[in-house]
């Protein structure tokens, strides 16, 4: 049995744990070990479709110290003139580099992959190799850090819900990519089980590859807001649907009477988007979208909203709601795996343990960064803790408003925290931070943004408690 001690252990090699890792290498002069059972740093970026790509820009993803992506602006495509989104494969091939040329390199990082942590007592963790079965013993001298916490589901990797009769074709989207390995008919139509971000991406990319639209199926328990990208640009040249979109956001917040009528607001000025106009969202979990994206999926007429699939018969599915008669020819592609599987908010600094979380929505990557940057230059948890609100992800449109709350609210308790301030403000990972704090002070239009933008987040903060009291769960 290997016998290992280390400062922190870091469970689960994603997004999250690298993020972490990054920036408690760079703050404090402490030794972490990580463990995951993937092969691959990553986590659920190694199970992905083959067509996945980032919401958000490059820009301000990844690892604090590791540029993702060059800085250039797409020229072909539904994101043409925005920043670039990194591919899957680029994702894993970012994170991989964060490995081997970043935390690695630093003689203080060790790696343990394919190994499963079995639990911790006293002080000493286990840890099995899922290849050899042979286990290690870590003594962990500082803390424990879960980056578990956040892990979406992805299709490939969850089983459906819901029962499939013998003869019915269901894939992954993975699997959909390899249909020229599959000798049998082809389909007559195609049928998108679910409405998050996967179920767009597979839309958009079954019309992009010329199907026609006739010929596709789209089973919708719950229509979704969605953020339009434009507003989350980090160039300067972006200021006005950046920031200006930020101001808008917060006037919404704090002139809203209620729910329907913030995101009505939020719809009015640019900020929210929606496939179908005729339909009101019940659902948002930040998945962002081009405004072209969504013209695209506008062109899928063929949407069945009859609630979630309990079953798929040879010729039917059977939805909460009611039947719905299919072709008996068609292939399902299930898209019904929940990223944001919903999870209790726990403290993220807790006794020889820590939590990472989201503290600003949603941002994941920048939000773990935080927490090893408080975790390395904070004494007790009880301080920690108040710089590090856990945000709660939002279940459907209500939840929104208590996500910006909490997000806010932290942003306020940063903004009086010189150090922490000046950290943010060089984190790369600060989608729009870099951008206002290289303002002209000369530059009149744009400090009077800022200004109004810290005047109506104010506001915002003051009518979003009553929006709370009126939202319905
Ligand atoms: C398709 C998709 C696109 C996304 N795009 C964006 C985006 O643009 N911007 C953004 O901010 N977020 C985005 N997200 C959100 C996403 O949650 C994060 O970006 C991030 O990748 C999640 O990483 P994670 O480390 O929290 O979880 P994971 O990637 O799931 O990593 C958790 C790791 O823990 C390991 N693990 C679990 N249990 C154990 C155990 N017992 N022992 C050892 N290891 C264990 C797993 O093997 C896994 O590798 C996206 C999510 C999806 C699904």
């Amino acid at each position: 049995m290997a016998l290992y001690t280390t400062d922190y252990l870091i469970v689960g090699a994603g997004a999250t744990g690298l993020a972490f890792a990054d920036t408690l290498l760079q703050e404090s002069d402490a030794h972490i070990t990580l463990v995951d059972m993937h092969g691959q740093p990553g986590g659920h970026w190694n199970d992905a479709y083959p067509f996945v790509a980032l919401h958000q820009p490059s820009a301000f993803y990844g690892v604090n110290s590791l540029e993702l992506g060059t800085g250039r602006k797409d020229t072909v495509g539904h994101n043409t003139g925005m920043y670039e989104l990194a591919s899957g494969a680029e994702v894993r091939g970012y994170f991989h580099q964060v490995m081997h040329q970043k935390l690695l390199p630093s003689g203080r990082v060790r790696y343990l992959p394919m190994s499963r942590y079995e639990g911790m007592d006293d002080g000493t963790a286990r840890v099995s190799s899922l290849l050899s079965g042979a286990g290690s013993t870590i003594t962990v001298r500082r803390k424990l850090v879960d980056a578990r916490h956040f892990s979406p589901g992805v299709p490939a990797t969850t089983k459906p819900k819901f029962s499939v009769a013998e003869g019915v074709r269901l894939v992954t989207p993975t699997q959909l990519t390899q249909l020229w390995q599959d000798n049998s008919e082809r389909p007559a139509r195609f049928c998108i089980l679910g409405a998050g971000k996967t179920a767009m991406d597979v839309g958009v990319w079954l019309l992009e590859c010329g199907v026609p639209q006739e010929a596709i199926s789209w089973v919708m328990p719950r229509d979704s807001w969605v953020v339009n990208r434009l507003t989350t640009q980090p160039g300067a040249e972006f200021f006005n649907h950046s920031i200006g979109g930020q101001v808008a956001q917060m006037t919404a917040l704090a002139e809203a009477t209620s729910v329907s009528d913030l995101f009505a607001r939020l719809e009015a000025s640019g900020q929210m988007l929606r496939i179908d106009t005729q339909h009101t969202p019940r659902m948002f979990h930040y998945a962002t979208l081009s405004e072209g994206e969504v013209q695209l999926l506008r062109q899928i007429k063929n949407v069945i909203r009859k609630g979630r699939v309990l079953a798929i018969e040879p010729g039917a599915l059977v939805l909460e709601q009611g039947h719905e008669a299919m072709d008996e020819n068609t292939l399902y592609i299930n898209c019904t795996a929940s990223a944001v599987e919903p999870r209790d908010i726990e403290p993220i600094f807790q006794p020889g343990k820590i939590l990472p979380q989201l503290v600003r929505a949603p941002l994941v990557t920048f939000s773990s960064a935080v927490c090893a940057y408080v975790e390395a230059h904070y004494e007790d948890d009880a301080t920690k803790n108040a710089l590090c609100t856990p945000v709660p992800f939002p279940r459907n449109v209500g939840g929104y408003i208590q996500s910006t709350l909490v997000s806010l609210s932290n942003q306020m308790r940063w903004s009086q925290d010189k150090p922490l301030r000046n950290w943010m403000r060089e984190s790369r990972l600060d989608g729009f931070g870099k951008m206002t704090a290289s303002i002209d002070p000369d530059d009149l239009e744009k400090t009077a943004m800022l200004g109004e933008l810290r005047q109506q987040a104010m506001a915002a903060v003051g009518n979003v408690k009553r929006l709370m009291a009126g939202s319905a769960a």
